[in-house]
């Protein structure tokens, strides 16, 4: 996610405010440049929603339309200030998209889309069927703005107070994308099942998401119907809906700028196709329509990701760590010696493959075990089942005292165990350091709104610091603000490491974290093993290299076939015959 430069808000103000002025500028050219506001506005929503959460809206134009109804109701029949319709407006839409969202994102992928088809079409009915609104005549005489007492009645006036919204809606959204509720939303595509180990409510981020991209919709409306001064169900139907769509995936899908490009690209094109095809064709028709299908169709075939990252390089943002941000408050330790995880006739089946098998064993606070057995054992699904990113069959896995048995793995988490993953599941589009802060998210309280409004800084500094301070113990320091997956994969686990740290586990869960490390690589993550150990942590390590292991852990558990072959010493394993036969056997 590239950010825009920290000063350009100031500029493009200035733009705001003079540009509409110049002399000679032509007043289609006004009007046509507010629409393009407007829609921006709604196309940074769905940069949000669509291009970086992964859900597609058709169904923004039918939000702006609640958001415009709204206040014109309000101020043309309730004789309320335009002004406080932008709150109410907002109010309406979030409650109303919180009521549709609670349904929709639960749906995935195409049912998501067409649950946004069936309640748009729902609410476009509604609107050209209510009295109160008008039927399809809607409402007109809708009250302008006005400042002091000027009224905003020409193009002009309405330019500024537009392309100021655009400027307010891009910078709340580089601000939450950039906080701790951002980085979450950031991370639900592709990283749903990481963020949730790390304590993110996925489903309610998924909520946010959807509700702030309607928001931005619902402010959009707000401007729309004071500007218009009047609305009709029209413009807020499924064509409409499509072309704010369109406008994002164009522009660059998971780019704020990249909406601002859409819209201005969409809405000229639009504008231009609308005199040259009739003349083309020589009859009236929605010949445009055809016409961004196909743009549509080239664009997602050699620019997927939107006209955006083809001319602008996208970075992550680099941010300074803040060396005097107060170190993050640390859990207490339990005993060492005291039994910490409890996992008992553990059992997981895929219909009729049993890929844990009643597997008993403990870990007591403060140990190293290695957890080893040939490939397809059911290690992995082990650590799934202990971390609540896979429901067992049968059995029960208790920690630190407490049956966490089918708790879900935002809770587990917060009980304080982190985990790595054997295929890293870090998030391309975000720095290492962001990936390693999510590790931290239980940490921080802020909220989305406190992050939109730049309330966060001094937490999301403290939870920056750690992140860096993990970055730092794993000897990452140096690769802070690259793109996650442009490190070698074994570094990608290594960060995997940070990541969990950054949680401040009480038990460390890593599947095969010294896969495609080198020699000296290895010595360090073994030495920073022992060091945690020796700080408390208790770690469970999934691992085929033996020397690394071996020389490591105090106790070992093999498991075969779903089923544990042994369990003790790396001596007592080592000769087992059973053990012998099953695995090293095969190494050997
Ligand atoms: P290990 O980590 O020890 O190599 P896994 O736990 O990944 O083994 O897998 C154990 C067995 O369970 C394998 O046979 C694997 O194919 C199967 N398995 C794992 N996850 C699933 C799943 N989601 N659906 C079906 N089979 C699975
Ligand atoms: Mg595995």
């Amino acid at each position: 996610m590239k950010a825009l430069r920290p000063f350009w808000p100031l500029p493009a103000l200035l733009v705001a405010l003079l540009l509409p002025w110049l002399p000679g500028l032509p007043a289609f050219w006004v009007t046509l440049a507010n629409y393009t506001g407007i829609s921006s506005i709604v196309a940074i929503g769905l940069v949000v929603l669509t291009g970086i959460s992964g859900m597609t809206s058709f169904g923004q134009a039918t939000i702006l339309g609640l958001g415009a109804y709204t206040t014109a109701v309000l101020s043309k029949y309730c004789d309320i200030s335009p002004w406080l319709g932008l709150p109410a407006g907002l109010i309406v839409t979030a409650a109303g998209a919180s009521l549709l969202g609670a349904v929709t994102v639960r749906l995935s992928g195409h049912y998501l889309a067409l649950g946004t088809i069936a309640w748009s079409v729902g609410l476009y009915y509604t609107f050209a069927n209510l009295d109160l609104l008008g039927r399809n005549d809607g409402i007109s005489g809708i009250p302008p703005l006005t400042i002091l007492d000027l009224k905003l009645l020409d193009g002009r006036a309405s330019f500024s107070v537009i392309w100021i919204g655009v400027i307010l809606a891009a910078l709340a959204t580089n601000n939450l994308l950039d906080s701790r509720a951002g980085r979450a939303i950031r991370a639900l595509k592709g990283g749903a099942v990481a963020a949730a180990s790390f304590g993110v409510d996925t489903p309610r981020t998924r909520l946010l998401a959807f509700v702030y991209a309607a928001v931005l919709a619902g402010f959009a409306g707000w401007l729309y119907a004071h500007m218009q001064r009047s609305v009709n169900p029209t413009p807020f139907g499924f064509y409409q809906s499509i072309q704010y769509l369109l406008m994002t995936v164009i522009g660059g899908a998971a780019h704020v700028p990249g909406a601002l490009l859409g819209a201005v690209l969409v809405t000229t094109v639009n504008d231009r196709l609308q005199d040259i095809l009739p003349r083309l064709f020589g009859a009236h028709g929605n010949y445009e329509s055809i016409v961004f299908g196909m743009l549509l169709i080239a664009v997602l075939q050699w620019a997927p990701n939107g006209i955006w990252p083809l001319i602008a390089r996208i970075r992550p943002r680099a941010r300074i760590i803040r060396a005097d941000a107060l170190r993050l408050p640390a859990r207490a330790m339990p005993a060492p010696g005291t039994t910490l995880l409890d996992v008992a006739r553990l059992r997981r089946s895929f219909g009729g493959l049993v890929a844990v098998n009643d597997v008993d064993f403990k870990l007591a606070a403060g140990e190293i075990v290695g957890l080893i057995g040939p490939n397809g054992a059911g290690k992995s699904t082990t650590f799934n089942l202990i971390t609540g990113i896979d429901t067992p069959t049968a059995g029960q896995v208790s920690f630190n005292g407490q049956d966490i048995t089918g708790w879900p793995a935002r809770r587990i988490a917060a009980a304080g165990i982190a985990r790595t993953f054997q295929h890293v599941k870090l998030v391309p589009t975000m720095s290492v350091i962001e990936n390693t802060a999510i590790g931290a998210h239980l940490r921080g309280h802020a909220s989305a709104l406190a992050g939109l409004l730049r309330l966060d800084r001094t937490e999301d500094a403290r939870l920056y610091a750690e992140a860096a301070r993990q970055l730092a113990r794993v000897g990452l320091a140096d690769m802070a603000d690259r793109p996650a997956t442009s490190l070698a994969l074994g570094q990608q686990r290594i960060v995997e490491i940070a990541r969990a740290l950054c949680l401040d586990p009480v038990m460390l869960l890593l599947d095969e974290p010294a896969a495609g490390l080198r020699h000296n690589e290895k010595v360090e993550l073994a030495a920073l093993l022992r060091r945690l150990q020796g700080e408390g942590v208790t770690i469970l390590l999934v691992e085929h290299d033996m020397e690394f292991v071996m020389g490591l852990v105090e106790r070992l558990v093999v498991m075969d076939f779903g089923t544990k072959l042994a369990e003790g010493s790396a001596e007592q394993v080592r000769n087992d015959p059973r053990v012998i036969e099953a695995y090293l056997g095969s190494v050997e």
